[in-house]
């Protein structure tokens, strides 16, 4: 007798994608305004992260009507192009590390497909990953003490399943030698990419994932705790 095995994950995210754009629902996610400077309050408001979701220090970007985080599908791989245009010396070794410490620590793959002139880091939907660097002027998000941006679109399904399907980081040009001056930049990108994957702030100042930085460069169990809940959610 023939044994019916399960579709698995990635048949479903096919389904939840394909209703996604039967019913034509992308809902830009805000991006998390961060690492300002422990001074400032006036963001707070603002911080990314949806309060009392997630668990003990760390929060979901969004949650679906079901109080289930909003992420990727299951093994996806993430296609993420970089824009050059404003970007340090380096910015190819910075993108490439960056990304490697959140694969490693997240379970979830982004790949760098390749370098694009796309400059559209708001109202941005389905595609890949954009990462580019600009200023206030582009981006008025990033006025202020803020180093850089990042979140993901998504698309809701009929059941009120979400699925992440394209986002963007954007780090601000004239942070360096300013407001990010002794803040190091990879550790911003990881921050902005982990926002991509899902997780809002954390109220814990020693995460990774604070809303402001004080010099943390590496992930605290907190931080790890929620990209598990998040690569559970995605595989579940
Ligand atoms: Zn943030």
């Amino acid at each position: 007798m023939a044994e019916r095995r399960g579709g698995g994950c990635t048949s479903i995210l096919s389904v939840l994608l394909v209703m996604g754009l039967v019913i034509s629902m992308v809902v830009y996610l805000s991006p998390g305004l961060d690492f300002g400077n422990v001074r400032r309050t006036v963001y707070s408001d603002r911080s990314a992260g949806v309060p009392g979701s997630g668990g003990e220090g760390y929060t979901f970007m969004q949650v679906t009507s079901r109080d289930r985080p909003v992420t990727w599908g299951c093994e996806a791989q993430i296609e993420v192009e970089v824009n050059p245009a404003g970007a340090p010396e380096g910015y190819a070794d910075l993108v490439a590390s960056a990304v490697s410490r959140v694969n490693e620590a997240s379970g979830f793959t982004f790949v760098v497909t390749g370098e694009t002139d796309d400059r559209e880091f708001e109202g941005r939907q389905r595609g890949p990953v954009l990462i580019g660097w600009a200023d206030e002027e582009e981006v008025p998000d990033l006025a202020g003490p803020t180093a850089g941006l990042g979140g993901a679109s998504y698309v809701v399904g009929p059941g009120g399943d979400a699925r992440a399907v394209g986002g963007m980081v954007v780090l601000d040009t004239e942070m360096r030698g300013g407001w990010l001056r002794g803040l190091d930049e990879e550790v911003v990108l990881v921050h902005e990419l982990v926002h991509v994957l899902g997780l809002g702030h954390s109220e814990e100042a020693d995460a990774l994932m604070a809303a402001e930085n004080s010099g943390q460069d590496a992930f605290t169990e907190a931080d790890l705790a929620g990209l598990e809940a998040l690569q559970e959610a995605a595989c579940a």
